[in-house]
């Protein structure tokens, strides 16, 4: 079975298949390089990771291109103000992003940057001119001639007829009932940064940049295009208009956006104290996985609401699927194969492959992998598990990780990472406890506990429960789980 996706440009939910071979060519808007990205952006380039994921595990072969944009409006006004190039602004603020999709496992798509690309946008913007749609205004600006374009509110199924011709709007985020001729190069106001190009002196608006690259990138029509639902007017809509005019070809087949993440209820904001980027969370004492398994665990069109008890929920659910697979590895199981469990496991690997295959249902997934870590603990606690059941057991909860990317242990560098930086920034007494102590844990060796742990077996041997209670303790306040097994102990790091 195909896999089903919502197509904003329908309305509808619709057969996804590449538009050639077995390549799919998909562009997502990336962040504005002004400030961290929060929660709620990653909330989106997870939802694309996710689809990209499930796209390769579903045999197809990816090419994702990602923006970066490092020119507009509020860009342009943070360098004047702190008396700084657009670079040197924006460079900061970049690798911030970069660091935090690495914290998220977001997979890297090819990123172009739009500060690379100004000439090409500037030969866009003429070549749209020759053919009518775009002209020039007294200070050197230019706009898109939306009147030009019929189809234009296809995408946000508005209708602008009735609009003024020639009404002018020239920031780069307006709402709804703005609809007029869009800037799609702005000439500089004194003091502000500008490129030297065969059209003038100026800068690109943030919705050609999109159009230019991806197209440079994907070809005239690609597969799929994404962002948050934010994205769908004007931006999107923009591209349309400038993609569509330019080749007279359908520019994108699939339109995926992602509903937006509120935060305990609310949207938001940096007023009501709710406005949280991964950098903070990692800070207070939330692993990278939790996150990432909390902004991956609603469907993407499905209203996530972000709370503090959905991310310690977030992770206890790693955590027992990391225990699971620990016992998995770990525990003696009789010789032989229990038919039910291989069973289980092919079921299991069917009902995520189902909720995936149903735009994106990622609850579905998760439920149906927790099933089965309940009724395979349940079949160890009976002594009904043999040797053989492992393999399959492990091979559904690899596959449910090569989407949702939590398992593998890898939170600790993280962590660190991000006391680096808050040390760097002054904000180390913003850390909780939990986080330095679980940073400490870093300093602790595998040898090292491994040489303790023996040093507790033998002690437990010896019947000196008093010691090896003491080194587990130890071990403990350093941040590492010993488990007392029927084969021995067993350990992992918090
Ligand atoms: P920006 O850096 O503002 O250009 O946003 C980068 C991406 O994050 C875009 O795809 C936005 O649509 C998306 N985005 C911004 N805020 C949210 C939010 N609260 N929830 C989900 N996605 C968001
Ligand atoms: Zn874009």
């Amino acid at each position: 079975m195909p896999l089903r996706l919502f197509n904003t440009l329908s309305g509808k939910i619709e057969e996804f298949r590449p538009l050639a071979d077995n390549q799919v060519r998909m562009y997502a808007c990336g962040p504005t390089v002004y400030d961290y990205g929060h929660i709620g952006n990653f909330r989106t380039f997870i939802a694309v990771d996710v689809l990209r994921r499930f796209l390769r595990q579903s045999g197809y072969q990816v090419r994702h291109v990602m923006n970066i944009t490092d020119v507009d409006d509020k860009i342009i006004r943070n360098s004047a103000r702190d008396g700084v190039s657009v670079r040197q602004y924006t460079a900061k603020y970049e690798k911030a992003f970069l660091e935090d999709t690495e914290t998220l496992n977001i997979e890297r798509p090819q990123l172009v940057r739009a500060t690379d690309h100004i000439q090409h946008m500037a030969q866009f913007i003429a070549s749209l001119e020759k053919k009518g749609f775009a002209y020039r205004a007294e200070d050197g600006s230019y706009y898109f001639r939306i009147a030009k374009f019929p189809d234009y509110g296809k995408l946000s199924k508005k209708d602008f007829a009735g609009m003024e011709d020639g009404a002018r709007v020239d920031v780069d985020e307006y709402d709804k009932d703005n609809a007029r001729d869009f800037a799609l190069w702005k000439a500089p106001k004194p003091g502000e940064a500008f490129w030297e190009t065969p059209i003038g002196r100026g800068r690109p608006g943030w919705h050609i940049e999109c159009s230019v690259m991806s197209m440079g990138e994907l070809g005239e029509t690609f597969d799929l295009h994404a962002g948050g639902e934010d994205l769908i007017f004007p931006h999107h809509e923009n591209e349309i208009a400038q993609s569509e005019a330019m080749t007279g070809k359908p520019f994108v087949h699939f339109w995926f956006h992602a509903r937006f993440l509120l935060v305990e209820g609310e949207k938001m904001s940096k007023s009501l104290g709710n406005f949280f980027t991964p950098r903070d969370l990692v800070l207070k004492g939330h692993k990278p996985s939790s996150i990432r398994y909390l902004l991956a665990s609603v469907p993407y069109r499905n209203q996530l609401n972000f709370t503090f008890s959905g991310l310690k929920q977030a992770a206890e659910s790693v955590e027992r699927l990391r225990t699971f697979t620990l016992r998995l590895t770990t525990e003696r199981f009789p010789e032989g194969s229990g038919e039910s469990m291989s069973d289980l496991a092919k079921e299991t690997i069917e009902r995520m492959r189902a909720g995936l295959q149903d735009d994106l249902n990622t609850a579905q997934a998760q439920g149906a992998i927790f099933e089965m870590v309940r009724k395979a603990n349940a079949a160890a606690d009976a002594g009904q598990m043999r040797k053989d059941d492992v393999a399959p057991l492990l091979c559904a909860v690899e596959k449910f990780d090569e989407i949702f990317a939590v398992l593998k242990d890898d939170d600790q560098p993280k962590i660190q990472r991000v006391l680096d930086w808050a040390e760097m920034e002054g904000k180390l007494k913003e850390a909780s406890q939990e986080v330095i102590a679980a940073a400490n844990t870093q300093q602790l060796s595998d040898a090292k506990v491994e040489k303790k742990i023996s040093e507790m077996e033998q002690a437990r041997r010896a019947r000196n429960f008093k010691h090896s209670d003491a080194i587990r303790a130890e071990l403990n306040a350093a941040g590492i789980v010993v488990e007392i097994t029927k084969d021995g102990a067993r350990w992992r790091r918090k």
